[in-house]
């Protein structure tokens, strides 16, 4: 565990039979709670808070400058080049699409099919091409040098996860972003991942784009970033079009303006901004690497205490020995994931993921399934029946885990290996969840919950 301490780090959840108990938060990959010191940085900067950008008054001006603060804050912790834009989006998803919105024309996008929707679909708009699943790093470098040598006369672009939010497996970005290169074509990482756990590098490793959410970066304040070279983003049209991403409108006509305003439509969301800048400076000082040597050593422990656990199976692309980040995925022999997943929340306070990650070929292929099952699969689903679903549990951890939550999370698995759930769970057809049979878990007194 790092000195980073989480907002909510010591919450104690209801569990089911009246009883209560720690909440242990495995699930760091699908997104990630506040840093306190995040925290702190808006409740200070909330009294300031005012519109940027056009305001005369004296909040907005303070507002503008820690947003402009902000963009050099992200740029900073990327290693960006002093002349790429950093243009604040809602996350990454966002961002893939308005990298896809602002593509010359007839480029040809190159991504794999391993990737997480968000980087497969927004392609599909365009020329995409999904190469085949590589066995291994190098295999991924060479599988992408061969799909770039015939020479194309159109722009071609290269998008790639930096570590994967299914198996944690660190992709080679250096070596794929000097093929790319090399065969004139750009290359974009999706660093949603690998944003919390290591440092990043767009200027060392050479990528041209680089994607990541503020959600799971310890900032949940609904801002993410593209970070990256102007030139595509600053000669297409605005991916929104609205007020603060113009110059002059008339009846007829209207002039953009130039990067960031450009692509960056509407009221910006400035406490986002303010919140991943934030992020982005604690883990900038406290220091990425100390972060992913951390992390390396429980990401070690985590993988030794799973594997005494019997008939479980963990999943990777490649050499179980490549580096990862702290995403292991599994599935044990005769028990349904859902109802694992369920049972760990429901009797232990334990939040893992369950399911296919938004990352359907991905998960089909580590499961073996070919793709006439996957066709039936999704016939299955059309009819709004969530029957035999393949999917997976997914443990993720962050800055605040600790050996003691491994421990939890194994001692918690075994026994529901060994023994089965101990408590009565519906299947909802529907969902595919697992229901608990009663459930008697009474929601805290909030005012989120109206
Ligand atoms: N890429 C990867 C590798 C991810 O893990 C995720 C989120 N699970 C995304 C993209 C999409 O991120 P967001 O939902 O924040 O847009």
């Amino acid at each position: 565990m790092s000195a980073l301490r989480v907002v909510g780090q010591d919450s104690v959840v209801p569990l089911l039979g009246g009883r209560v108990g720690r909440y242990v938060n495995l699930d760091y990959a699908a997104s990630a709670p506040a840093l306190e010191a995040v925290r702190d940085a808006v409740e200070e900067f909330l009294p300031w808070y005012s519109s940027v950008h056009r305001g005369a008054g004296w909040k907005s001006q303070l507002a503008t400058r820690a947003y402009e603060a902000s963009r050099e804050a992200v740029g900073a912790f990327v290693a960006a080049r002093a002349d790429d834009v950093v243009i604040f989006t809602r996350n990454t998803t966002d961002a893939i699409n308005l990298l896809a919105s602002a593509l010359p024309d007839r480029c040809q996008v190159l991504t794999f099919g391993t990737e997480h929707h968000a980087n497969l679909l927004p392609w599909r708009r365009v020329k995409a091409v999904c190469l085949p699943t590589p066995t291994s790093p190098a295999e991924a470098v060479a599988i992408l040098d061969d799909a770039l040598s015939a020479p194309s006369a159109c722009p071609r672009l290269v998008s790639v996860t930096a570590a994967s939010n299914v198996t944690g497996e660190l992709w080679p970005i250096a070596a794929l972003a000097a093929v790319a290169h090399q065969h004139g074509a750009r290359i974009a990482v999706d660093a949603a991942q690998l944003a919390p756990h290591a440092p990043l590098d767009m200027t060392g490793w050479d990528v041209d784009y680089l994607v990541f959410s503020g959600h799971k970066l310890y900032a949940p304040y609904g801002a993410g970033a593209l970070v990256g070279r102007r030139d595509w983003l600053a000669a297409a049209p605005p991916f929104l079009a609205g007020g603060g991403a113009v110059r002059f409108v008339t009846t007829e006509d209207v002039a953009w303006a130039d990067l960031p305003d450009r692509q960056e439509a509407g009221s910006p969301n400035v406490v986002g901004a303010v919140a991943l800048a934030a992020a982005c400076r604690v883990l900038g000082s406290y220091g990425m690497d100390r972060v992913a040597a951390e992390e390396a050593e429980l990401e070690r422990y985590a993988s030794e205490r799973l594997s005494t656990i019997p008939r479980l199976t963990r999943y990777s692309l490649w050499d179980p020995e490549h580096p990862r980040i702290g995403v292991l995925t599994f599935n044990v022999d005769g028990l349904p994931y859902a109802l694992l997943a369920a049972a760990l929340a429901g009797e232990h306070g334990i939040a893992v993921r369950d399911g296919c990650f938004c990352a359907h070929p991905m998960l089909m292929r580590l499961l073996g399934i070919d793709q006439c099952e996957a066709m039936s699969i999704r016939d299955d689903l059309l009819a709004h029946r969530h029957v035999r679903v393949p999917g997976a549990v997914r443990v993720s951890t962050g800055v605040a885990t600790t050996k003691a939550d491994i421990d939890a999370a194994v001692k918690a698995i075994g026994q529901v290996v060994e023994h089965g759930p101990a408590w009565d769970y519906s299947y909802d057809e529907a969902t595919g969840h697992y229901l608990p049979q009663p459930d008697d878990r009474a929601w805290p007194d909030l005012a989120a919950l109206g």
